[in-house]
């Protein structure tokens, strides 16, 4: 294993002072699956308090929960003292946390057995859960009980599916049973928190995984408006595997109108440009787009670029599982278009128009709408005839035309 010089310093140094120091979780669980960790969060039987006084530099980041940040070189590493959860309420989090003495403990109130594994140069591996060997049979299993764990935190039970979507790996039966009894206690969950599960799960390499959703019954209690990607599943899935991730939630939304798809989003508690962007694609997926440069270009006038392009690549994804090859060139057709008036710098907004409202004021056209309508009729002309794109022939084509 590669552990960065910092995290060795930090566990070398808890061991000088007398304490125990592993890397745990995720970095762990990625380093046996061959990826690079994106964190590496440290556990230890330091208590907050010699953890400050080992370090020079320190935040106190959660400190009731028992994690300071330790700062080397400027980087931040969370390091956390070995805890057992209280109480759980409302099937969400701990009342109170109690630190322990035990690294055995601290596995234990973790939530799969691939994530509750511990590692140290010195000390090698400790995985009293077995996630090593659940890890090389593709397995998520729940620590312990599964059903009482996901009734402890129901988050769980996404992060399970979210995980085998991101790593193609199967739920264990009981683990998935446990998901299947418990699925409605996802509503106690905070809506951003099931959300940014999901959206990890749509974004993920298996995303042939998504049907665990329906299979658990999780869907029906966040997001029952997907449900029609359940019927014509392989087709689906062929589709959003050619799509781009960023654009699957909008093929995910597609059955929906755009004040249906702003509902739902901002039950989601989507941003606003997010929900801007849905509405706009989903009113253009059911459009008839032309093979014209003209319509091509007034469209570009209409739309963001980026959104066109967007909304023609999710088209021609769907017209591709369908075997509609004309239907792919017309897609493909019209994306090249948009590159092409791109690249010869041909207006297509107003943005670019080479006359001004101010310019029109300058001429003596001062009523408001009048200066808007005549902008509109300048890009129109160019848009048809770019190469009429210059301050001086459209002004006096609108000093003859007014
Ligand atoms: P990711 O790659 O998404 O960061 P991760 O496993 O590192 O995956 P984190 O949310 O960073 O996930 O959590 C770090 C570790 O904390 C997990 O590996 C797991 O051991 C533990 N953990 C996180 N969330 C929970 C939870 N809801 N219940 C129990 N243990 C959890
Ligand atoms: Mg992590």
């Amino acid at each position: 294993m590669n552990i960065p010089k910092p995290v060795v310093y930090i566990i070398d140094e808890l061991e000088k002072n007398g304490f125990e120091g592993f890397i745990v979780g995720g970095c762990v669980r990625d380093y046996l699956l061959g990826f690079s960790p994106k964190d590496f969060d440290i556990t230890t039987n330091a208590l907050p308090q010699d953890i400050k006084n080992i370090f020079s530099h320190t935040i106190d980041t959660g400190i009731e929960h028992g994690t300071v940040t330790v700062v080397i070189d400027k980087q931040n590493f969370e390091v956390t003292t070995y805890r057992i959860d209280g109480e759980y309420k409302d099937n969400r989090r701990p009342e109170n946390v109690i630190f322990s003495e035990k690294i055995d403990e601290d596995l234990s109130r973790r939530d799969f057995t691939m994530n509750a594994i511990a590692y140290s140069i010195n000390k090698g591996f400790v995985d009293t859960f077995n996630g090593r060997e659940d890890i090389k049979n593709k397995l998520i299993k729940g620590v312990g009980d599964a059903d009482k764990r996901f009734k402890e935190d129901a988050l769980r039970m996404m992060r399970g599916v979210r995980f085998s979507a991101q790593l193609g790996f199967d739920i264990e039966e009981k683990t998935f049973n446990a998901i299947i009894d418990n699925a409605s206690l996802i509503k106690n969950i905070s809506i951003e928190r099931t959300r940014d599960e999901f959206l990890k799960l749509v974004k993920s390499d298996y995303i042939e995984k998504l049907n665990l959703l329906e299979k658990t019954g999780l869907y029906k209690y966040f997001i029952p408006e997907i449900e029609h990607i359940f019927t014509n599943y392989k087709k689906n899935i062929f589709i959003l595997k050619k799509l781009s991730k960023d654009l699957r939630l909008f093929f995910l939304i597609s059955n929906l109108n755009e004040n249906e798809a702003e509902n739902l989003l901002k039950r989601l508690k989507l941003d606003n440009k997010t929900i801007k962007d849905a509405k706009t694609i989903l009113k253009y997926l059911n459009y008839d787009f032309i093979d014209d440069r003209l319509e091509t270009r007034k469209l570009m006038s209409l739309i963001d670029v980026d959104l066109f392009k967007k909304i023609l690549e999710i088209k021609f994804s769907i017209s591709l599982i369908e075997n509609d090859l004309v239907q792919c060139k017309k897609y493909d057709n019209i994306y090249d278009e948009i590159d092409e008036t791109i690249r010869k710098n041909h207006c297509f907004s107003l943005k670019t128009l080479a006359v001004t409202g101010n310019d029109l004021k300058e001429i003596g056209i001062t009523d408001g709408k009048l200066i808007g309508d005549s902008l509109k009729a300048l890009l129109n002309l160019v848009i048809e005839e770019p190469d009429k794109n210059n301050k001086e022939f459209l002004l006096s084509y609108i000093g003859k035309n007014i």
